[in-house]
């Protein structure tokens, strides 16, 4: 099979590229998704007071201890309702940090819940963070504080309750049903530079999980600015450079499935990793080579963040509800979906072509029904064109790919799409000569 040259536009006549496969369980399980649930989890989320790293660990209503043993009682609920379909545990581990001189290591308590998929050696991972800070008032030593009332209602009481909600309807529509695992994981110590995170991402690096896609729930329920300005129908999602790096694929997929489930509901690319000096829980999973992902509100208010100010009445729920259910689609689309074809290569066919045309290559990825060739000029954010190529696990492309990116993707037999993998691969930022 071949395809012939496509512009850098698509004509105004051309219809849009299916870029992902509408499964009616995923629409089910999204209406199942429920503002109010959401709404109680983040008022107990704030009842205790504060849950600072180093907050009290032993009091059963106040304090980080109280607060992740409940986030464990959540979860372990959802797991006795679907046969435990989903295992819950403390993931605890210790992180080397920088920021608390003389405390150079940290203990962290992460809770984590995995649902297990058909194939246990790849995991999309969906997280938000339960600590909580006052550490932008009264200078340095705030970082510390660790009695003072920090409800960390938005930042991140919101992604942490758009979590436990993607957890219970989950696991009521895709107990034992998936293809890869996933792992709902609400992260420690955040505010103290990642380290939840951090211990989460090396410890799957070091059991060998292949982790498709990391995404983080963090700041998801802000809807009014300082000056007034409402927004309460987008969402900004942030993937890193290279434009074609595996986040950047990830934030295409997220976008195209944004479109696809949830038309009313826009999703606002961000091509960084994220907002300007700001970290979130999506960054040690891009340093270790994964796809990376981070969605926030459109709209912030640094006001009331990190400030006893973050409180449960600037959360609009209806808006985390959208948001969970935008991470929902895409998590279910991709841990439906067979492999992405890592294997996949580019070669330039010089004899025939004189080097304008290629010959992409792949071997066949267990349980693709086929795969599909994607394309997109160089200076377009999203694929412009798919061309199914059946069963095939090579094909000839009449294009002068020099002048664009392809990729390829697997297609399950349920019609759901792995994540892309572009050819030919860029391994440096600034090519060598002879490239
Ligand atoms: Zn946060």
């Amino acid at each position: 099979m071949s395809l012939a040259a496509c512009g850098t536009q698509r004509p105004a006549s051309a219809p849009t590229p299916q870029l992902i496969h509408q499964d009616g369980r995923i629409a089910v399980m999204l209406t199942d998704i429920d503002p109010r649930r959401i709404r109680s989890y983040d008022s107990a989320l704030v009842s205790f007071g504060t849950r600072h790293t180093y907050s009290d660990t032993v009091s059963s209503t106040q304090g980080v201890g109280a607060a992740r043993r409940w986030i464990h009682a959540q979860l372990s609920a959802f797991g006795r309702a679907c046969n435990g379909c989903l295992r819950v545990e403390y993931d605890t581990g210790m992180v080397q940090t920088t920021s608390y001189p003389g405390r150079p290591i940290r203990l962290v308590t992460n809770v984590v819940a995995w649902l297990p998929g058909r194939d246990t050696t790849r995991a999309v991972v969906i997280g938000g963070h339960y600590d909580s800070c006052v550490c932008a008032v009264g200078g340095a030593a705030a970082r510390f504080d660790s009695t003072s009332t920090a409800p960390g209602a938005n930042d991140d009481g919101s992604g942490t309750s758009a979590v436990i909600e993607l957890a219970r309807v989950f696991s009521r529509m895709f107990g034992n049903q998936l293809e890869s695992t996933v792992i709902f994981a609400l992260y420690d110590a955040e505010e103290q530079g990642l380290l939840g995170s951090t211990h989460l991402a090396r410890r799957l690096k070091a059991s060998r999980m292949n982790v498709i896609a990391a995404m983080t729930d963090d700041i998801v329920g802000n809807v009014t600015a300082d000056d007034g300005t409402v927004d309460s129908t987008s969402v900004r999602i942030f993937a890193a450079e290279p434009d074609t790096s595996r986040s950047r694929e990830l934030g295409r997929y997220v976008w195209a499935v944004g479109e696809s489930y949830l038309p009313g509901f826009r999703v606002v690319p961000v091509w960084r990793l994220d907002r300007v000096n700001r970290g979130g829980d999506h960054r040690p999973y891009v340093q270790e080579g994964w796809a990376g992902l981070r969605f926030s509100e459109r709209i912030e208010n640094e006001k009331r963040q990190h400030r006893p100010t973050d409180e449960l009445a600037w959360v609009n729920f209806g808006y985390v509800a959208n948001v969970a259910r935008l991470n929902a689609a895409t998590v279910a689309s991709l841990a439906l979906a067979p492999a992405t074809p890592d294997s996949a290569r580019a070669a330039r066919d010089v004899p025939l072509s004189g080097g304008r045309h290629w010959t992409l290559s792949w071997s066949a990825v267990p349980g693709a029904a086929s795969y599909e060739v994607l394309l997109r000029a160089t200076t377009s954010p999203q694929y412009e064109r798919v061309v199914s190529v059946g069963a095939a696990t090579s094909y000839d492309l009449h294009v002068q790919l020099d002048d664009h990116w392809a990729a390829i993707r697997a297609v399950g037999s349920n019609g759901q799409r792995s994540l892309p993998i572009v050819v030919p691969r860029v391994t440096r930022v600034i090519p060598a000569p002879d490239q």
